[in-house]
Formats: C-alpha cells, sequence, structure tokens
C-alpha cells in the first residue's frame, strides 16, 4: 500500500471530474441562455430563429440603446436588410422599442414586460452629443402629463441632450492640459 499514490491518483481524478464539470457547464449554460431568448421570443407571439436570437442577444447584452449601425457593427454575420427586417418584426410586437436619437436616428432597447406592454416601462434618455451614445434614465420618474380630450397615446419619447460623464471628463481633461 502506497498512501502518496493513491493520494496523486485521487487528486487526478478530482481534477478531471472538476474540469468535466466546468465543461459541461459552460455548455448547459450556453443552451440555457438560447432557450430563455428563445422562449422570451415565443411568450411575444414571435418564432425563434437563428437571426432573431442574434439580434435579441446583441440588444440583452448591450446596456444601452443601439442603433441599426450600432447592431451592423455588432452583428458583422448578418446584413443590415435582415436585421432591419428583425427589428421590425421586433418592434410591432413589443419586443423592441424604439425612440429617436438626437440626430433624429431611431435606437432600439429591449421592452422590460414579458408578455404584453403597456408602456409603462417608457423612460427619459439622454443622448450625448458628443460621443453620439444614448443612456437609458430609467431611474428617473417619466414627467406626469395628460393629453388633451380625443388624443391616444401609442409611444412617448423624451430625450434629453448634452454630455456624458465619460466625454464631460476628457473635455475637461483636455482643458487643463
Ligand atoms: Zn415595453
Ligand atoms: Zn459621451
Ligand atoms: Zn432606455
Amino acid at each position: 500500500m502506497q498512501p502518496g499514490c493513491i493520494k496523486t491518483d485521487r487528486r487526478t481524478n478530482v481534477l478531471i471530474f472538476l474540469y468535466l464539470c466546468r465543461d459541461e457547464n459552460k455548455q448547459s449554460e450556453k443552451t440555457m441562455e438560447t432557450n430563455d431568448l428563445a422562449d422570451s421570443l415565443e411568450l411575444k407571439g414571435v418564432k425563434p430563429t437563428a437571426n432573431r436570437i442574434l439580434v435579441l442577444k446583441a440588444l440583452k447584452v448591450q446596456t444601452r440603446p443601439l442603433s441599426l449601425t450600432d447592431l451592423e457593427d455588432i452583428l458583422a454575420t448578418m446584413d443590415k436588410s435582415s436585421i432591419f427586417r428583425v427589428l421590425t418584426l421586433f418592434l410591432e410586437h413589443d419586443i423592441v422599442h424604439s425612440f429617436e436619437d438626437g440626430r433624429g436616428i431611431l435606437n432600439y432597447e429591449l421592452c422590460t414586460s414579458k408578455t404584453v406592454c403597456n408602456q409603462s416601462d417608457a423612460h427619459i434618455h439622454f443622448y450625448c452629443e458628443s460621443c453620439r451614445k444614448s443612456f437609458c434614465m430609467d431611474d428617473i420618474p417619466f414627467p406626469a402629463f395628460e393629453l388633451k380630450q380625443g388624443f391616444t397615446m401609442h409611444s412617448v419619447s423624451f430625450v434629453i441632450k448634452g454630455e456624458c460623464p465619460e466625454c464631460s471628463r476628457k473635455h475637461k481633461d483636455n482643458q487643463h492640459g
């Protein structure tokens, strides 16, 4: 009996076991994520296709609203018209909402409600005129308003233009340097 040998063997086995587990986890995480994305499309009445899942994933990964051009850069394997078709379908089914940024260019972001959307997730956006990025100001309460009689709201957008913290900092650094 050589205890040293057993110890080494056991450690090797554990290492192999851990390695296999890690690999399996990675695989199931990936499948689970794709399944989740597919489910969220189906909940809104859209058949999940590879392209639709790709666009949904891109919007989910980013923390800010994206324009068609932004999406085109991220989804290098998809052409502009395919991305646009998916976005149009997503808009029809309230999977995404769009708003015009400070340049009058449409920005897209995911709807936060899982099923039917009543536009309660509408929020203020900030457009940085220096880096041309849009930011969600979803923790600032939307100003309350009432429409004139006879008018029905379908969507609402509120965009504040200015400079984001990063660009402000760059400006200040330039002034001092
Ligand atoms: Zn919504
Ligand atoms: Zn900026
Ligand atoms: Zn937003």
